[in-house]
Parts: structure tokens; sequence; C-alpha cells
């Protein structure tokens, strides 16, 4: 089997000015990734998404990649690594050529999946997995004006028993948002917060102790991601896991998160840390420092298929029955029609529960219509 032919596929969609949302840094309101269509001579279509610009990626793909792509046997799927760390020499970190790599990986395991007819997560070696958990990314930071427990309210009544909401602003924003966030979710309600790196060591530490008594499952960047000593020095001093990963592209930049435990838990994105392939060596290496693995997903609905089979994948090791801490999965819960709009059957957490696909390969069909009227080539 080989692979005859390499698309890009850009996607973009906004939302009106001043209508954007965001995190502690500020707002946005374009929404755009690159989808990557690989087939085989044997007509096998696969599917991966660069969770990045699309003429950025584009030129990626076609400059670094396509030539090695096409002719080659999807199954030899993890020499793509080997020609993103060395044959273009001194960029293999790169965010750009790590999320090149991403699409081209998940479309490979997609196609293999196909061709010997198991979904992705089995192929990985994972268990049997029905369904995970998803969690509510919500709380957003917005431009317009809304009651801050609106958001929330609008997750638990959609069936969401997890969230994760953004703080960052300031100690007693954090501390607000935080409260009311515990309140509408309850006790028993897994709640993690997101700081977006936009603090410096001792600010994150100051509003970590304040925001401790609500219960708070995980810190997630307290400081920029470029700041390990700032990780590592948050936990030691803090009583919260911290989280870190969806800013750290390829396997050489997880490790130095590992090593040492910098973080209690790596979050790779699914279009950006270097595909399955890559993600799957990120899992073997987290589990050698007791490190969880949860992915970051705020991609399109073909990423965040992927994030679901690798999710599925992922080893619950060391815990027991009697330990019970399932695997996460983020959804993102803004106006996003590459995510809700882009499959024939949309992935649907309402009910607390995501199905994981059992059919072959990453196991979607995409909707092409859909795909026309996000397109933006
Ligand atoms: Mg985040």
């Amino acid at each position: 089997m080989e692979i005859t032919d390499i698309q890009t596929i850009p996607l973009a969609h906004s939302v009106p000015e001043g209508q954007g949302l965001g995190d502690a840094r500020g707002f946005g309101t374009d929404r755009g990734t690159t989808l990557v269509r690989l087939e085989t001579d044997d007509g096998t279509v696969g599917w991966g998404e660069a969770f990045a610009p699309g003429p950025i990626a584009t030129a990626t793909v076609e400059e670094l990649f396509a030539d090695a792509v096409v002719g080659m046997d999807p199954f030899a799927v993890e020499s793509l690594a080997e020609t993103a760390y060395t044959d273009p020499y001194h960029f293999g970190g790169d965010v750009f050529v790590q999320s090149a790599v991403s699409a081209i990986d998940v479309a490979c395991w997609d196609i293999i999946g196909k061709s010997v007819g198991r979904p992705v997560h089995r192929l990985l070696g994972g268990t049997h997995c029905e369904e995970l958990t998803p969690y509510a990314s919500t709380m957003y930071f917005t431009e317009v004006d809304r009651p801050i427990d609106e958001p929330i309210r609008e997750a638990v009544a959609a069936g969401f028993s997890a969230a994760k909401i953004k703080i960052g602003s300031g100690l007693e924003a954090d501390v607000e948002r935080v409260r009311t966030a515990r309140e509408i979710l309850g006790d028993d309600a897994d709640l993690m917060v997101d700081m977006n790196g936009n603090y410096r060591p001792h600010q994150a530490l100051r509003s970590a102790r304040a925001i401790a008594e609500y219960d708070v499952a995980w810190i997630e960047e307290p400081v920029p991601p470029e700041n390990e000593s700032g990780y590592r020095e948050l936990r030691e001093k803090v009583d919260v896991p911290i989280a870190a990963g969806e800013a750290h592209y390829g396997r050489f930049a997880f490790k130095r998160l590992i090593d040492d435990r910098a973080v209690d838990i790596v979050q790779p994105n699914l279009g950006r840390c270097g595909g399955l392939s890559e993600a799957r060596l990120i899992a073997g290496m987290a589990s050698t420092e007791n490190v969880a693995v949860r992915p970051h997903v705020w991609n399109s609905a073909v990423g965040m298929a992927a994030a679901i089979q690798f999710a599925a994948s992922v080893s619950n090791y060391p815990h027991t029955r009697h330990v019970p801490e399932p695997m996460l999965l983020e959804f993102d819960r803004s106006e996003n029609p590459l995510r809700s709009e882009l499959l024939e059957t949309p992935f649907d957490p309402s009910g607390g529960t995501i199905d994981v696909p059992q059919e072959p390969g990453l196991g979607i069909e995409i909707d092409r219509d859909a795909l026309e009227r996000y397109r933006a080539d």
C-alpha cells in the first residue's frame, strides 16, 4: 500500500468583531485550522488535522513533507518523526513542523485502521473502551459582558459533570470565578482552572493558595509554557496538581516537562504535539514519572476524533478500581462549527459521556458540504 495523494484543506470560522472570547491574555474572533487528506493506491482515504493557520500549515506540508509522503507506505507512520527531526534539520521542534506531522500521522493511522478494520485506540494498544467523560471548557473571558455564572449553568444543564474555567486576571477575580463555578457544579464535580500562562510564579502561587479550598483538580499553565522552572517551583509549593502541554510540541519538549516532574499532568494536543505516534511516546514517558495524560482539545472535529481515540488508549496506570480517576476529555463549549458541523455524526457530550467511535480508523465521516462551507482557500 502506498500514499498517492496529499491535500491540505484550510478551514476558518469567525464570530463578529466585538464578540470575541478568550482567556486572561486576550480575546479572539477567528478560529482557523487545516485538515490533511491522504489517499492510497487502493482508494483508502485518511484524515488528520494540523491545528495551525491554513497558509502556514499548507506551506509546511508542501515544502517539507509532500515529497516524502507521496509513495510512502502509511504503515511506516513512525518514519514521519525521522523526517521531522532530521530532514528539515534544526526545525523539528517547531510548532508548525509538528502540526504538519500531526496531521499526516493521524491521517496515516486513520488509513491503517480502515485497512485492518479496527478503531485507532485498539491499534495503539488500548483495551476496549466505549465512552469517555467529557469536561466542559467554559467560562471564557468574553468581549460582550455577560454574567459569569451563565456559561457554567448552561454546561451543567447540558449534562456536563466536570468543567474547566478561565482564570488568571487577578486574585480577587480568580476567587470569584472559582467560587461561582464550584457552587453551580456542586461538591462532587471535577473543577479545573486555566491561567493561560498569565502570571509570574509568585502571582500564580497567591492565586493557587486562595482557590485551593474549592477543591481544584488541576491548575493549567499557571506560568508561560517556556517557564519550566516556574512549573517546578509551583509544583513544590502548591497542593493542587499542575498541568501543561498545549503549547509544547514534540517529544523533546514533553520530556523536559516530564523529567523531574515539572508538572503532574501533560496535555498534548493531537493537532500539534506530533500526532498519535508522538502522543503515544509522550504517554509512555509520562508513565515512567507517574505523570498523568489528559489531551488538550480546542480543535476541529477531526482533531477531536484523534484526541478521543488517543484518550481511549491511554493506560490508567497506576490506578486500580479502588482509586477511580477517569480520563477526562476536553470539550470546548464556545461557538465553533468546525467542531460541531464537520462530521456526518457530530460528537455529542450530552448526558455526561462521549462515545468512542468503534468503526475502523478514526471512525468518522466528513460532511463534504460543511467542508466546502468553511473552506478558506
Ligand atoms: Mg489551556
